[in-house]
């Protein structure tokens, strides 16, 4: 546990929280700033801060919650779709340094948008591709 992280001490139980479910590794529950009814958080109950820094079955672990109640939370609000997003990162918006990923029920015509109408795209040749692909590989 991290004394300072907030999520830690909702896993903790030292602060409240709706807790929507629980298991060895994981921990659920909603989102106190909800975008969306049924806006839900899960995360690992170890404190780790980014994808990547996470041992591979504690990763594991919270996909499985994460697949499990995405169609709950879903069905709990009547929602036909969610958007299942990390902010992962400060730069990329992510304001609490525990890592989490976020269910957002979605609706028709809710005003929202795909996660692409974040980004302006980026205009790369083939050849700029390859040499991404090849470095990702290097990097592993
Ligand atoms: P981030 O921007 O880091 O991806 O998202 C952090 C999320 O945590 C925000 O959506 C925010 O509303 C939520 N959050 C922050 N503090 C608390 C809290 O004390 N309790 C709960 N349930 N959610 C929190
Ligand atoms: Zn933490």
């Amino acid at each position: 546990m991290s004394e300072d992280c907030i999520f830690c001490q909702i896993i903790a139980g030292e602060i409240p929280s709706n807790t929507v479910a629980e298991t060895d590794e994981a921990y659920a529950f909603l989102d106190v700033n909800p975008l969306a009814r049924g806006h839900t958080l899960v995360v690992p109950k170890d404190h780790h801060e980014r994808v990547g820094d996470m041992p591979a079955d504690t990763a594991g672990e919270l996909f499985e919650l994460v697949n499990e109640i995405t169609p709950a939370v879903e069905q709990a609000v009547d929602a036909p779709a969610s958007t299942v997003a990390f902010n992962n990162g400060e730069d990329a918006g992510q304001e609490v340094p525990h890592v989490h990923c976020h269910i957002v029920p979605r609706f028709a015509e809710d005003g929202g948008k795909p996660i692409h109408s974040l980004f302006t795209g980026a205009d790369l040749s083939d050849d700029e591709m390859a040499e991404i692909a090849d470095a990702v590989r290097d990097e592993q």
